[in-house]
């Protein structure tokens, strides 16, 4: 069913874009007297359906049509899966971006990086816990506690309700960066009245707390300190909490930093242009190591979910240009195993254990806790926003499943389970929230300059090339003769060495059946799909036999 939005102007209205029934991708819509609001654009990690591309970004298209109603897209903080959609997708709204200093400065330097100075993203700061408003929507951003700086959730109020919208968040008794939840002021939320809570469900299958990033330093200490040799350790760039983390603690061990990744670089940049270091920490060049004794120098880097062009998978694969891992060194791998990302992970864990690293994981050391909450966490958070209405987002739909379940036992009379694209409205006077229609949403691969669906023709003939690889045929024809012999390529298929006795073989065949083909044809005309159909066939009857493959199979014939 098509929905008519200006029937719908007076209803207060939520529709996430992405990260609902995903990891990554947060985009969520908000709509009140005719206005929408977007919060957050981010991206994600792409899989083995998107052979090719690393990232992926949410379709935005509903509201890019919609984008003279759009009054601007508020950033709740600066990881990737809430702003790295931003410089993809940006030029589709064209609207400001409001983000806080740190977020608006790693904006900017990312933006820099990719534009120069030319880019014309619109970038309004906004300072973390000052209201502002936008049209009908007053907003007051509120800090809580995650990995990374300034995180705010927004508190978003209307005259048809207010809505809390969480963000990513946990609880931190010691948290090394920012401070620690202001419960007062999120009971003082809770008493002005909030119809709906829309929160974080990644760590909803945690019973406990997440932990503590102060507890980790000690942890992590106590093995850099005993660690031998040369220690790196890998984390998310844009966990700058980890990042300070672990320099702190280079420090006291008496270590010297090396930083290795650009994308670390831009974190500490961003922090230095925010005022979150006065000065940059002292770093050694990664050029400089030989001149240090091995066990004096850490090495900082990216890397920790096995990305190909990250500084970890470089070294595991020995092709770093600076950083010669040696038998005796130790890494530490301060993250996540994130679900998806096993394989290539695994990949280098294997490569560095053969290499005769001491290889420290969340499997088996306490190297690393969680920015999000668990159902402790929400509890406690629950008990002081009172929300009527629970909204789980910002997560597979297990997660979110179990997340409006948990709601419910604890007490939430509503909890709603819904999908990106869902359209759900408020009623204010009911205390209730229905899924009232649907939108369109879903993943575009980032492809080089192309933004392309999973589904688009070329995503799906890149699949089948990378399963069964290509073979290519060409014919010259001149007064009904084929001229020379048929040309066969066989990339991915057929090696042109080992298996010339083969492409002997189907050249022959091709070149037979085709001329006896053109020969009957004498005083027709050439029917040329016909021609093509008879030399596909051909083809795939000598490969199915031979090799049980079915390849990508392309034919031109061409006629002078
Ligand atoms: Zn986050
Ligand atoms: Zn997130």
């Amino acid at each position: 069913m098509t929905l008519n939005f200006d029937k719908l102007k007076n209803k207060l209205l939520f529709v996430p874009l992405g990260g609902s029934g995903e990891i990554g991708l947060n985009v969520n819509l908000y709509h009140y007297e005719g206005k929408w609001i977007m919060v957050d654009l981010g991206c994600g990690f792409a899989d083995d359906l998107l052979p090719g591309a690393d990232i992926v970004v949410p379709d935005i298209n509903f509201i890019a049509k919609l984008r003279d109603k759009l009054l601007g897209i508020i950033i709740t903080h600066s990881h990737e899966d809430h702003i790295g959609a931003v410089q993809y997708l940006w030029d589709e709204l064209r609207v400001p971006v409001y983000a806080t200093p740190f977020s608006a400065a790693f904006l900017r330097l990312k933006l820099g990086e990719l534009y120069g100075k030319n880019h014309d993203v619109e970038i309004k700061e906004y300072a973390p816990d000052m209201p502002f408003a936008l049209g009908p929507f007053a907003i007051e951003p509120i800090s809580l506690n995650h990995s990374s700086p300034e995180m705010q959730a927004l508190f978003i109020k209307t005259a048809a309700g207010n809505i809390f919208h969480t963000g990513d968040w946990k609880y931190d008794h010691d948290p090394l960066l920012g401070l620690p939840n202001n419960d007062e002021k999120l009971a003082n939320i809770g008493k002005q009245g909030v119809l709906a809570l829309v929160g974080d469900s990644t760590n909803v299958f945690n019973e406990e707390y997440s932990g503590s990033e102060g507890d980790l330093k000690k942890s992590l200490y106590k093995l850099i300190d005993e660690a031998t040799g040369l220690v790196v350790v890998t984390t998310f760039a844009s966990n700058l909490a980890r990042v300070d983390t672990v320099i702190k603690v280079a420090r006291e061990a008496g270590k010297k930093v090396v930083v290795s990744g650009r994308s670390i670089w831009r974190v500490l940049q961003a922090a230095t242009d925010s005022g979150y270091y006065k000065d940059l920490p002292e770093f050694v060049d990664e050029k400089d190591i030989g001149s240090y004794n091995r066990n004096d120098i850490l090495i900082l880097c990216t890397g920790c979910q096995g990305e190909t062009f990250a500084a970890t998978t470089k070294m595991a694969n020995k092709n770093h240009q600076y950083i010669k891992l040696a038998k005796g060194d130790s890494i530490i791998f301060s993250s996540k195993i994130i679900p998806g990302n096993e394989k290539k992970i695994f990949k280098v864990f294997n490569q560095l254990v053969k290499m005769g690293i001491e290889v420290l994981t969340e499997k088996d050391h306490f190297v690393h806790v969680s920015g999000h909450p668990g159902r402790k966490e929400l509890e406690r958070m629950y008990k002081l926003i009172k929300p009527e209405i629970l909204v789980p987002v910002h997560g597979e739909l297990m997660h979110m499943h179990y997340h409006a379940r948990f709601g419910r036992e604890i007490g939430i009379k509503s909890a709603l389970e819904i999908e990106n694209g869902h359209v759900i409205a408020f009623d204010n006077e009911t205390k209730t929230a229905d899924t009232i229609g649907e939108v369109e949403a879903g993943q575009l691969a980032v492809d080089g300059y192309y933004l392309l669906p999973a589904q688009s023709p070329i995503m799906k003939m890149r699949r089948k090339l990378t399963q069964a690889g290509v073979v290519f045929a060409h014919i010259i024809v001149q007064n009904n003769q084929i001229v020379g012999s048929p040309i066969i390529k066989t990339p991915g298929v057929l090696d042109i060495k080992a298996d010339s006795e083969l492409i002997a073989e189907i050249t022959e065949e091709l070149y037979e059946a085709v001329q006896s083909r053109l020969k009957a044809n004498n005083r027709r005309r050439n029917n040329l799909s016909e021609l093509y159909q008879l030399m596909r066939g051909i083809i795939r009857k000598i490969i199915r036999r031979e090799v049980n493959k079915e390849p990508v199979i392309e034919c031109e014939l061409q006629m002078i």
